[in-house]
């Protein structure tokens, strides 16, 4: 049995209800995070919990606990579901008003809610293999850079991905690369790591911020900058990072080959450097 947080209540998830007249339901008016758990210990919690305050900033929303207290929530939340590597989804959402209205209500009770699931790690083919991608414009809103729950432009973005049997739709707007529809991208040229700058048109991915930081601690020269429609279609190597996908090499885009059309050897090394980085902070004690 999966157990779930709900306004101050611990419960069945299965029992989990909101009313109908949530601006979550009616509007999509909140924010999420995705926290990966290994060993029963959530992944750069403080990096989390630092973006969502970014969001409930972005989008007038008062933090409803300190990190603190949302430390010891998700903590209790891991303890009390199964499994050593789990993925906790915590949501805000502006809460239920008497009337549909897109104003905000006058007073707001936000609607808290944290649930985990089991961490689904990416199946090891697609790692040694690689996986396809196809490309699509980027339609969504200018401010990708919050993490809300207003996610239809995603979903629709990622089921033409679904749809052509592949695993990532990588959007591209005026031209350039800004991400995945749910993963941050990167690009290899003459051995050169390339990253789009953070900024209002994508999420700023906690790991995409380790993949910076293991580039730089192993001396994987890097550029910081917008990277073209061209260059990416021309990339040695392109891959895509999340938190459960961890890094994925994408092989494939719109049916042509990236590369050689195999996983790289600067992908082989990223993927290692993160393994040992997460079994050094997570499994044997920071
Ligand atoms: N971009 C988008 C649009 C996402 O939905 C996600 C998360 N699924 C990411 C990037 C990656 O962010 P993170 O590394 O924090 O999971």
């Amino acid at each position: 049995m999966q157990t779930a947080y709900l306004n101050g209540t611990l419960l069945p998830l299965s029992e989990a209800r909101v009313s109908a007249m949530d601006r979550g339901f009616l509007f999509g008016d909140g924010a999420y995070e995705v926290i990966p758990v290994y060993s029963r210990r959530p992944f750069r919690l403080a990096e989390h919990l630092r973006r969502l305050r970014q969001t409930l900033d972005g989008i007038r929303l008062d933090n409803p606990h300190d990190d603190a207290a949302w430390a010891r929530l998700i903590g209790e939340i891991i303890a009390r579901n199964d499994g050593e590597d789990q993925s906790v989804y915590l949501q805000i959402t502006r809460g239920a008003d008497t009337r549909r209205n897109h104003a905000f209500p006058a007073s707001v009770t936000p609607t808290v809610f944290v649930m985990s699931e089991p961490l689904l790690t990416p199946p090891p083919a697609q790692r040694e293999t690689g996986i396809a991608a196809v490309s699509a414009p980027d339609m969504r809103w200018l401010r990708c850079d919050l993490k809300t729950t207003s996610l239809l432009a995603n979903c629709l973005l990622r089921q033409l991905a679904v749809d052509a049997g592949c695993v990532e739709t990588i959007l591209f707007r005026d031209g350039y690369m800004t991400e995945g529809a749910a993963s941050n991208i990167f690009a290899m040229k003459a051995g050169v790591m390339l990253a789009p700058p953070k900024n209002h048109l994508m999420l700023p991915g906690i790991t995409y911020d380790v993949v910076l930081e293991l580039a730089a601690a192993h001396g994987l020269p890097c550029e910081v900058r917008d990277v073209s429609e061209d260059e990416t279609r021309a990339a040695d190597e392109l891959w895509m990072t999340s938190s459960t996908k961890e890094v994925l090499p994408i092989t494939l885009l719109d049916g042509r080959a990236i590369g050689t059309g195999q996983p790289g050897p600067a992908f082989r090394n990223m993927y290692a450097w993160y393994q040992e980085f997460k079994q050094t902070v997570m499994r044997c004690g920071e």
